[in-house]
């Protein structure tokens, strides 16, 4: 199988990914909007991996402002999420949209997206096939967008991106060089939901964020 066909059935692992980069269909495109749509149209009607035949009901692709200079990438869409065909729009969306605003911004002006496209039944974690099948497609969106800084929300975000097996509070609370994007992690609004304690670090997170970013902290 050529890189190209390979790229394309998803199945080079996300690190490899950028040997093959220069030969996806959106290469060249300098519209961000416009190989957006490419890499939507190549993901199409997504049989790739297994979630397709566990119940999802549609491919999450991804939302938000194709210029986006801050992308969040979560793990894979929840319930609701399936249902409307957009990421994070449940309980757990909703703290990140507060997340987003004590940030001084607005959710339409990020790109957000997750590491899996399709629901996990019974919103089991993505294994890891599913997450290196499904990610090249994520790294495409990201080298279309060219966001100035990327935030990891959660273990499963943070290790299929980073490939680096430690834990959440070793892993968060720095940066790190994603492919020549900035890239921190933080807890996964899901997590702060069930153990509210932690909001403060990631608060802290987001704050080495915006500092990074030229935005204003309280
Ligand atoms: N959790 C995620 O990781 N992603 C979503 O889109 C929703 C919940």
């Amino acid at each position: 199988m050529t890189p190209r066909k390979a790229a394309a059935a998803g199945s080079i692992p996300a690190q490899d990914l950028l040997a093959v980069s220069t030969s996806t269909p959106e290469s060249g495109v300098s519209d961000p909007a416009k190989a957006l749509r490419i890499i939507r149209e190549d993901l199409g009607d997504c049989t790739r991996c297994k979630l397709h035949r566990q119940g999802r009901k549609q491919i999450v692709f991804g939302v938000g402002n194709p210029r986006a200079v801050l992308m969040f990438v979560g793990e894979g869409p929840g319930a609701d999420e399936d249902e409307q065909g957009e990421p994070f729009v449940g309980r757990a969306g909703q703290l990140l949209n507060n997340m987003i605003k004590a940030m001084g911004l607005k959710r339409e002006e990020l790109y957000i997206a997750n590491i899996v496209k399709c629901r996990p039944p019974g919103n089991r974690t993505p294994e890891r096939d599913e997450c290196e099948t499904c990610s090249p497609f994520l790294l495409r969106q990201m080298a279309a967008i060219q966001p100035k800084a990327i935030v990891a929300l959660g273990a499963v975000a943070a290790k299929t991106l980073l490939a680096i097996n430690s834990s959440m509070a070793d892993l968060r609370g720095r940066w790190y060089d994603f492919r020549g994007t900035k890239l921190a992690v933080t807890y996964h609004p899901a997590y702060l939901l069930r153990d509210p304690r932690q909001k403060g670090e990631a608060w802290k997170d987001l704050q080495m964020v915006m500092e990074y970013l030229g935005l204003k902290k309280e």
